[in-house]
């Protein structure tokens, strides 16, 4: 779980993302643009069509508006004929050239004070009583025209708005109620002649809440309580002007209305937001699709400029820096046509790099000497005792495996206290790096041979692939080179100088151990020592062999 939030973590931090994070932040504001745009001009097509819809629903207002001026024209001039007086086939006759004459009538009828009709357009209508009707009533009891509410006619069956004027008798009482009906036939041409008729939704609503017309027509709209709805109750909370809300069908739609005063009711026509805006949101969705690939491209070429410009030098920089650290520094620059800022870095890395090497030389130089240091003996420069016993182990583990010879000498300066005593310690250490050159002399011709000091005056030579025989031989040589150079540099019997030496052989692999045959070759010494200083004794099984 760590390790994966880890993970998780080290790719948040990665430079990659952080360079597509980048371009993110760069064009940031180019998406924030377009999108504001985009989002502006589908804003400029809503209210483009609250625009239309409010203009258009104010035509329809307009047109109701032209027919009740038409219509009131017409009953003024019909108030003023004898009309009261044809009765039967010729009132009706001229009933009907009154609707002919008059586009936007649809009835005209001539109503006794008792509400009677006497004459009408339709012939069905003759004989219907309408005192029942406020509009008939009001204008027989206010003596002045008066336009309804929208009803249902009694014999079209469809919603009317009528407008009743009296007509009065030479003496001023009411000689009948001339009534012309209005149908909501300006809705429909009104609907018709729209460019987006396939797409527009109309109706007309009263105070009440009352659908009274409705287009496209759905059977007889009257009576439907539409007044809940919140599109029916923003409209007739208002005089006019544009809602977007559900439409009687339920569809999202962009409304404008109207009032129309005389008849207490409001025209609302609306289209349906999808269908209006299907253009401009097809047009959006295509540009939020090529801003998407844009935007993909642009990280794409983040991506890649950044993994060839940025990510493989450094990671060819990072190569660099692992094989300096490894000590294989090549000198070469790292790429060509690098960035500026790389180009230093390259040649910052290379001039550490070098540096590196240099000091990691200088280390090693110095490792060396310290080595050498350590391995050696500071006052004859042979090996000291640490580094016999080493190579001793090696020797040893060497010689058992190819079951070869292996000889060791033990070398002790005879009376060396007494020579101390008698030429001074300087001079005593002089006499021990004369016998160490002697040595090392001779162990140069043997080859894998150690000489060390083994402590104080004590030496001790290691040879290994040298027989018992000649180890003997090589011991009495040494012996009798340090006599002689004795003779050469020392002045006076209590001055000369010899050596004893013990001598122990072996052909490692059998039960004893390599220090074994240190201790051998000491107690060969010791035997040399009692027998008198100044020769040679080996060590053979239990018992030392005289060897001279
Ligand atoms: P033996 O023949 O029994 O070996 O007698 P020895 O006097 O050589 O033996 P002993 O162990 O009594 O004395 C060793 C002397 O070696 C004592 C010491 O002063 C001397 N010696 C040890 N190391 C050094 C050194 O580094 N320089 C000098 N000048 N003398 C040393
Ligand atoms: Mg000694
Ligand atoms: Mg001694």
């Amino acid at each position: 779980m760590g390790l994966r939030r880890g993970r998780w973590k080290a790719m948040f931090f990665s430079l990659r993302v952080r360079l597509l994070l980048l371009a993110a932040v760069a064009i940031a504001p180019l998406i924030a643009e377009r999108i504001y745009t985009l989002e502006i001009s589908r804003q400029d097509s809503i209210r483009l069509a609250e625009f239309r819809m409010l203009d258009l629903a104010r035509q329809g207002a307009d047109a109701q508006d032209d027919v009740l001026t038409s219509a009131r024209a017409i009953l003024k001039t019909v108030a003023l004929s004898d009309i009261t007086r044809k009765a039967g086939p010729a009132c009706n006759e001229y009933a009907r050239e009154v609707v002919q004459s008059a586009p936007g009538l649809s009835l005209f009828s001539v109503a006794s004070p008792s509400g009677q009709v006497i004459c009408s357009s339709q012939d069905a209508g003759v004989g219907l009583n309408i005192s029942d009707r406020d509009y008939f009533r009001d204008s027989l009891r206010l003596r002045t025209s008066v336009v309804s509410g929208y009803f249902i006619g009694k014999i079209s069956g469809r919603p009317h708005i009528a407008l009743a004027s009296p007509k009065l008798a030479a003496d001023g009482s009411i000689e009948a109620i001339l009534i012309a009906s209005i149908d909501l036939n300006w809705l429909n041409r009104l609907m018709e002649s729209l460019s987006l008729k396939n797409q527009a939704t109309g109706f007309i609503v009263d105070k009440v809440g009352n659908i009274v017309a409705r287009y496209p027509a759905l059977g007889n709209p009257m009576g439907q309580d539409y007044v809940n709805l919140p599109v029916v109750q923003d409209i007739i909370s208002r005089d006019f002007g544009a809602t977007r809300n559900r439409g009687l069908n339920g569809t999202p739609s962009i409304f404008g209305f109207v009032r129309l005063h005389e008849a207490n009711a409001w025209v609302a026509l609306g289209v349906g937001e999808d269908e209006l805006l299907r253009g401009i949101n097809k047009q959006i969705n295509n540009l939020y699709l090529a801003l998407a690939i844009v935007i993909l491209l642009i990280l794409a070429g983040v991506n890649w400029g950044g993994e060839l410009f940025v990510l493989k030098p450094i990671r060819l920089f990072v190569a660099k820096a692992l094989r300096a650290g490894h000590g294989k520094f090549d000198g070469d620059p790292v790429h060509r046509n690098l960035p500026t800022e790389f180009v230093t870095l390259d040649a910052a890395l290379d001039r550490m790099a070098r540096k590196l090497d240099a000091r990691e030389t200088e280390l090693q130089k110095a490792n060396r000497h310290l080595n050498r240091l350590a391995r050696t003996d500071a006052l004859t420069g042979l090996e000291n005792r640490r580094s016999f016993d080493t190579k001793l182990r090696e020797c040893w583990r060497d010689s058992a495996q190819r079951h070869l010879d292996l000889a060791v000498l033990m070398i002790d300066v005879d009376w060396f206290k007494a020579y101390n005593d008698r030429h001074g310690h300087v001079e005593g250490d002089r006499c021990l790096q004369i016998i160490a050159a002697i040595l090392k002399d001779r162990i140069n011709l043997c080859p894998g041979g150690v000489a060390a000091r083994y402590g104080g005056e004590e030496f001790v030579l290691l040879l290994p692939e040298t027989t018992q025989a000649g180890a003997d031989r090589l011991a009495q040589t040494i012996r009798s080179s340090i006599a002689a150079a004795s003779t050469a540099d020392t002045d006076g019997p209590a001055g000369t100088i010899s050596v004893s030496i013990g001598l122990a052989h072996a052909i490692p692999g059998g039960k004893i151990e390599s220090q074994e045959l240190v201790e051998r070759a000491d107690a060969a010494l010791y035997e040399a020592k009692a027998a008198g200083r100044d020769c040679v004794r080996s060590y053979v099984a239990e018992s030392i062999r005289m060897a001279g």
